[in-house]
């Protein structure tokens, strides 16, 4: 399937059935997997041979969705796990331990902002959150003997900063680290960091990639490119106690980091996903491409009509020719960036509260990133315990309104903006 486009990859990577069987990936909704003999079974745990015995490690289903993201990165291996912060905690723990130490941009997803600041500090990982747009001097700074990788997001939810990937990446393997990058927003369609040199990917599939709202889920991918064996990640150099004393780089070559991460970390940690989850997060990646594309032009839309309307103080959106992150944006995302947008209402905090109110088509919710076009207010419900100064300095104004743009006709999400506005 190498040589087909990625709309193709979207459909057909991952199953392939042979001659009688199912011609959509079945449900394995089974726990456990039968075999004939003890040696077979025996020859698994040894990875000496492919197949399954258990769902927590794998499961067909599963193993399906795995192989077409990968494909859709143009990784050579990923694993899928129960949610995004799982696959972000067992990216980050699967080469960082206590007594190491990480740097993050400072505008990534507040979930996983809380996982590194209070988590991982709890765990005696130690985290430096920087400016993503600092320069490589700066950065460069903050690197320490025992800073063992570098986690940004493509386009940042819900600040829309775009990363300068190459930056970044130059900056880790400068250092000998991996650069981890949160393709969540983007999605492989509008952007594939590997491309730019990331070395390892993470998702919530919650988002784009599932795309309907029906189920939570993560994924980890690897490029196999980064070469582990540099002497600062002995947890993949020397040998497993925990896994009959296996050396990861020896035994598995590129792959080394993805097995570790499975065979060690699912196996204690058991963030696993449902076979019936992968089963629909299968049919969104089906439709992937199809959507990305109506979710940028909507939101390309949205953003130049809310940008001339009289009622609106600002608009962040990538895709503006105004907006600080334009060039960045051609470069990396050529395509479009994401559905989501944010602005703010003359009036503030008042107005902002009642535009919401009067909306008819979107509806009021915390989630993005699917079909259905939906707005926020972060100051009065996600964001509400802070003040109009802390809001400030977090970066969200009173004003400030979240969109996420669905896939609906363009004239009714804007008719409905419109009527709000008008209300007001
Ligand atoms: C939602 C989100 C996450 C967390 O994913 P869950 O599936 O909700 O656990 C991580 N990163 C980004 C960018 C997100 O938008």
């Amino acid at each position: 399937m190498n040589n087909y486009h990625i709309e193709t990859k979207c459909i057909q990577e991952g199953y392939q059935p042979k001659n009688g069987e199912p011609r959509v990936v079945p449900i394995a909704q089974s726990t456990t997997y039968k075999y004939d003999s003890s040696e077979t079974v025996g020859k698994l745990f040894d990875l000496a041979e492919e197949g399954f015995f258990y769902t927590r490690l794998a499961n067909p289903t599963v193993d399906a969705v795995e192989k077409k993201i990968a494909a859709l990165e143009g990784g050579i291996g990923a694993m899928c796990t129960s949610s995004g912060q799982a696959a972000t905690y067992i990216a980050v723990t699967n080469i960082c331990s206590a007594g190491d130490h990480m740097i993050s941009a400072s505008t990534i997803y507040g979930g996983t902002m809380n996982l590194f600041a209070v988590t991982m500090k709890k765990l005696g990982i130690d985290v430096t959150f920087v400016d993503p747009d600092s320069s490589m001097e700066e950065l460069q700074k903050e690197i320490r003997d025992n800073t063992k990788l570098i986690f940004a997001e493509t386009i940042a939810n819900p600040a829309l900063v775009i990363l300068d990937i190459e930056k970044f990446a130059t900056l880790a393997h400068n250092n000998g680290i991996p650069l981890i990058i949160d393709n969540t927003f983007a999605t492989p369609i509008n952007c594939r960091p590997f491309e730019y040199g990331a070395d390892i990917v993470i998702h919530s599939t919650s988002k784009y990639m599932d795309g309907h709202a029906v189920s939570l889920g993560g994924v980890i991918v690897d490029s196999g490119n980064f070469n582990w064996d540099n002497g600062k990640f002995p947890g993949l150099s020397t040998p497993d106690p925990s896994y009959h004393g296996m050396v990861y780089t020896e035994a598995c070559g590129r792959a080394a980091y993805i097995t570790k991460a499975r065979v060690q970390l699912m196996r204690d940690i058991g963030a696993t996903p449902s076979p019936n989850n992968a089963f629909l997060l299968n049919l969104g990646l089906e439709t992937l491409h199809l959507r990305m594309e109506r979710h940028c032009s909507n939101a390309q839309k949205v953003a130049e009509y809310l940008e001339k309307h009289e009622k609106i103080t600002w608009v962040n959106y990538p895709g503006l020719k105004n907006n600080k992150y334009y060039d960045l944006a051609n470069k990396y995302l050529p395509k479009g960036s994401c559905g989501v947008i944010s602005f703010g209402v003359k009036g503030g905090r008042e107005a902002a509260m009642k535009f919401m109110d009067n909306l008819k088509l979107a509806a009021i919710v915390v989630h993005v990133a699917d079909a259905r076009t939906s707005a926020l207010h972060p100051a009065s419900t996600t964001h509400r315990q802070l003040s109009d100064q802390q809001l400030v300095e977090a970066g969200i104004t009173p004003d400030l309104i979240r969109m996420s743009i669905g896939i609906e006709n363009i004239d009714d999400i804007i008719g409905d903006i419109k009527q709000s506005l008008a209300s007001l």
